[in-house]
């Protein structure tokens, strides 16, 4: 019999532990507490199988900006699998999709971030990062200039290059990365690393061993460096305002090529397009893939400046995916920006509903439990302290503490994410003042529950 959403949870449960595998999840634990089975979804809301109504804070993983259930994304996505479902961008042809995509993500990129090279994932796009990178300072003669630095505790991907490149632990000790040539500085997380230091200093700090990393390692082999503009996965970590600047400035005096990657802060997340204009900085590269379609597709892109796409295109560039540049997923990004224009979506983020959400968010601080509380846009965070003097960290049996009010926040009909005792959320960009009001009452109830 077909399995379809009318089926008992129950069921439906017992199937999915049967025989589907979760990403980043232990599957033994999850079949045993039952999982919750999502089936429909629109604006801010999901619908569960017991059809229970979930406000979801992280706009799924962090790319439903326009929000659930927009016909329009469908309606395209329908159009233009009649037409034409599936051709490759390689070798001697294109088609339309993929034209018009690229042309408008080079318009709405700042400075000269004008050149396209479509991938399925951010993985995928950071991986062809890796290999543009490498293969253009080869071309320009220097084929010594192959190591990457990047940051503890950043997030880029789990293949194995994009994984190499991000900085988590837990995944470095696993199938193994990191691969060779990839160097890892410290972040700067002032909350939990910053000590006595100002954040203005430990900003500048935390900056400086960019430096030192490339005198360390060498100038002649720093390829470049990459970072989130603002950190996701990692707990959404605002940089101290001294820590960017001080990036651009040694980028610039050594060579190194700067790397945006704009999976998350891209399309809206922090009120400007692009997370590189809210921080101030001018990458060579970036990366962008989630907001790009809302989610409704997987597509991704890097997108780099004049200068490196006219080093790539003096030789054949020997990388590519099945799905570069895959019309259906590009007709649907080529919609979903549409809808960002034409509704102001990013405006409404940068001067009304993102104002609105950090008046309410920054508030959460006066809860007993929260040290501090992060936010840029609509990408959000609160530290989970006994001791917001301290900032001390709950002792190793209390460790959970984040992942308590997570399961709080869930059986409160809101979806957040821990990261450790840090609470984060990164809703819809199309969040109504009243859904706001509502997101924050009941992450104020989880946080009661861990009390
Ligand atoms: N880069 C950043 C900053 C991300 O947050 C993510 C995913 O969360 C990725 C890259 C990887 O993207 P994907 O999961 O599409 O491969």
């Amino acid at each position: 019999t077909a399995i379809t959403n009318h089926m008992p949870t129950e069921e439906l449960q017992a199937l999915d532990a049967a025989h589907h595998m979760h990403p980043f999840t232990a599957n033994g634990e999850l079949a045993d507490k039952g999982v919750r089975v999502i089936t429909r979804a629109k604006g801010v809301y999901l619908t569960d199988s017991e059809g229970c109504e979930i406000l979801d804070g992280m706009a799924g993983l962090w790319c439903v900006n326009i929000g659930y259930g927009r016909d329009e994304l469908a309606d395209i996505a329908a159009r233009q699998m009649r037409e034409l479902p599936y051709y490759n961008t390689f070798f001697q042809t294109t088609h339309v999709p993929a034209i018009a995509l690229a042309d408008k993500i080079a318009e709405l990129t700042p400075g000269d971030l004008n050149h396209v090279f479509f991938a399925g994932s951010g993985s995928e796009a950071n991986d062809t990062n890796i290999r543009m990178v490498r293969h253009y300072w080869a071309l320009k003669g220097k084929p010594d200039k192959s190591i990457f630095i990047s940051r503890k505790n950043a997030y880029h991907g789990s293949s194995v290059g994009s994984g190499s490149l991000g900085g988590m632990s837990a995944m470095h000790a696993q199938g193994g990365i990191p691969i060779p040539d990839i160097h890892h500085i410290e972040q700067p997380h002032w909350w939990a690393e910053g000590g006595e230091s100002s954040p203005e200093d430990f900003g500048l700090t935390r900056a400086r061993a960019l430096e030192d990393a490339i005198l360390e390692l060498g100038e002649d082999r720093v390829a470049a460096f990459i970072a989130e503009p603002v950190q996701g996965a990692g707990g959404v970590i605002v940089p101290p305002e001294t820590y960017w600047p001080e990036i651009q400035r040694i980028c610039d005096k050594y060579e190194i090529l700067l790397i945006a990657d704009e999976v998350i802060c891209g399309f809206g997340r922090t009120g400007n397009w692009f997370g590189s204009e809210t921080m101030g900085i001018r990458p060579d590269i970036i990366t962008i893939a989630k907001g790009l379609s809302s989610g409704y597709a997987p597509i991704a892109a890097s997108v780099v400046s004049e200068e490196i796409a006219g080093v790539i295109a003096s030789d054949e560039f020997n990388h590519g995916y099945t799905y570069s540049g895959h019309p259906v997923a590009a007709a649907v990004a080529l919609e979903n920006i549409r809808i960002l224009e034409e509704e102001q979506i990013v405006d409404q983020v940068r001067v009304d509903t993102g104002p609105y959400l950090k008046e309410k968010w920054e508030s959460l601080v006066d809860h007993p439990l929260v040290g501090e509380a992060k936010i840029v846009g609509m990408m959000a965070s609160i530290a989970l302290t006994p001791d917001k003097k301290t900032r001390a960290k709950f002792a190793a049996d209390e460790g959970t503490v984040g992942l308590i009010c997570r399961e709080k926040s869930f059986a409160n009909n809101l979806i957040m994410r821990h990261v450790g005792d840090r609470m984060v959320i990164s809703p819809p960009l199309v969040i109504s003042r009243s859904e706001i009001d509502l997101m924050i009452k009941r992450a104020r109830l989880a946080l009661d529950d861990c009390l």
